[in-house]
């Protein structure tokens, strides 16, 4: 059996194409839904990132700033810039571009964003909401993976998910997610022993590792649903995932591409959480 490609840019599209609706009837209301992206220092693929949310935004109606601050900036002027956008009524969302030079207390600053701002959700105040369910905002890309999952229709409750990766921003929150909607969930990390064997149970298999080629075909299910987070920069040059694209998608059922896949999932629901952002702050 070969997989069917979850396309994340196709299923994006459809995505913005829902949104069109809510931000015509902001705009009919005054109010046009705005992002402002800070970026510190000159990060190359910090700026594709940051460049690809401005064009999305651009794309979907909304108002969007890029706040560019030099590799040396200090953690007052950082502090401050955010300060004036938690005040700015023109932006309904706010995101830091990270990695922050390692001179920056990321963690501080990404708790100064106002919580009903934090469209990322990095800050404590959703996380821990998400514990509980009642976040403000989920990170984009867990939000995106449950997308790609809906879309293709496949069954959440019950079903034996695993994943790989215990970052803050998408291991961690995906698997919350993945338990809120009735999965049973196993996390792996660095540390798992026989990662294989783990990730052979999985119906549903989430990787985020950062590791190219970490998944192999013997170490997934026949006809589980594959979704690779992973961005790794090879040596050619060219994108890739953490898993071996070719050889599992023989023997998976659904499987997303990198590039492709989640990547446009996360930026759609980065521009939804804006949206909705602007939404409730008519209220
Ligand atoms: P982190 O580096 O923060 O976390 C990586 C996780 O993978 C850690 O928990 C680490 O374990 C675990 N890990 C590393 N090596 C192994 C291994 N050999 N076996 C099992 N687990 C391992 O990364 P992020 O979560 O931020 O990102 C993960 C990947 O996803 C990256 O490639 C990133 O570029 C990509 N990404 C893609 C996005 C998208 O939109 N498509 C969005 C965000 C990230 P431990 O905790 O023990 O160190």
């Amino acid at each position: 059996m070969t997989a069917r490609i979850l396309d994340g840019a196709a299923i994006a599209r459809g995505v913005y194409a829902r949104l069109g609706a809510r931000v015509a009837e902001l705009q009919d209301a005054g109010v046009r839904p705005g992002l402002a992206a800070v970026l510190v220092g000159n990060d190359p693929a910090s700026k594709v990132y940051v460049r690809r949310k401005a064009r999305a935004c651009g794309e979907a109606g909304l108002h969007s700033e890029v706040h560019l601050l030099d590799a040396g900036c200090t953690q007052e002027a950082l502090a401050d810039r955010i300060a004036a956008l938690n005040n700015n009524p023109r932006v309904h969302g706010i995101i830091v571009q990270l990695p922050l030079p390692r001179h920056l207390d990321a963690v501080s600053i990404l708790q100064s964003i106002a919580p009903e701002k934090d469209v990322d959700g990095f800050g404590w105040r959703n996380l821990g909401a998400l514990v509980d369910n009642h976040p403000l905002f989920v990170p984009g890309t867990p939000l995106g993976i449950m997308a790609l999952l809906d879309h293709a229709g496949v069954a959440v409750e019950g079903a034996t998910a695993v994943v790989v990766g215990r970052s803050t921003i998408v291991g961690k929150p995906t698997a919350l997610l993945l338990i809120a909607r009735g999965a049973t969930v196993t996390v792996c990390h660095s540390r798992t022993r026989d990662l294989g064997q783990v990730t052979a149970q999985a119906d549903i298999l989430v990787v985020a590792a950062g590791k190219p080629g970490l998944i192999r075909d013997g170490m997934v299910r026949p006809g589980a649903t594959v979704i690779d987070v992973g961005i790794n920069r090879l040596a050619d040059g060219k994108l890739a995932g953490d898993v071996d694209f070719a050889r599992v998608k023989e023997n998976a059922g659904w499987i997303t591409p990198v590039p492709g896949g989640v990547g446009p999932m996360t930026v759609a629901m980065l521009i939804a959480n804006t949206v909705t952002a602007a939404e409730r702050s008519r209220r």
